[in-house]
């Protein structure tokens, strides 16, 4: 945008988002000055991971030996040092006949009964939580 007067002091607004920081990556943002309507971009930075931690649907740490109910979904969280969402966090079981785990940490359990692993682990960092579900 063109400046249309002159301006000895730029006003910046609030901004809009133009690229949302991820998990691992700084994201943008554009300020605008309401007197002249001159732009600039800044940086939006997060934290990089440093701890990343299964929690439960309400944001509670997950127990490490958690019991699950046999034929049954069960959402877990994350809580991560940067206060970011997790996307981008991997999700995985180690015995996928005792349960499964979609990319966003809902877990369909199996029959059972039986002890598998679940895991969420961040591929920038390598940071990873692991707890294990005990059908029963
Ligand atoms: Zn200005």
């Amino acid at each position: 945008m063109t400046p249309t007067v002159s301006c000895d002091e730029h006003e910046w607004d609030e901004g809009v988002v133009t690229i949302p920081p991820t998990l691992n990556s700084k994201g943008e943002m554009l300020l605008a000055c309401a007197n002249c309507g001159a732009t600039k971009t800044v940086e939006i930075t997060v934290e990089p991971i440093t701890s990343i931690r299964i929690a439960t649907a309400d944001g509670i740490p997950a127990a490490v030996i958690t019991t699950v109910s046999p034929n049954s979904t069960v959402q877990f969280g994350l809580i991560l040092n940067n206060g970011a969402s997790g996307e981008g966090v991997t999700w995985s079981v180690s015995n996928t006949a005792l349960a499964t785990v979609s990319q966003n940490g809902l877990v369909t359990v199996k029959s059972g009964p039986g002890t598998t692993m679940l895991t969420a682990a961040d591929p920038v960092s390598g940071k990873s939580s692991t707890i294990a579900l005990r059908i029963v």
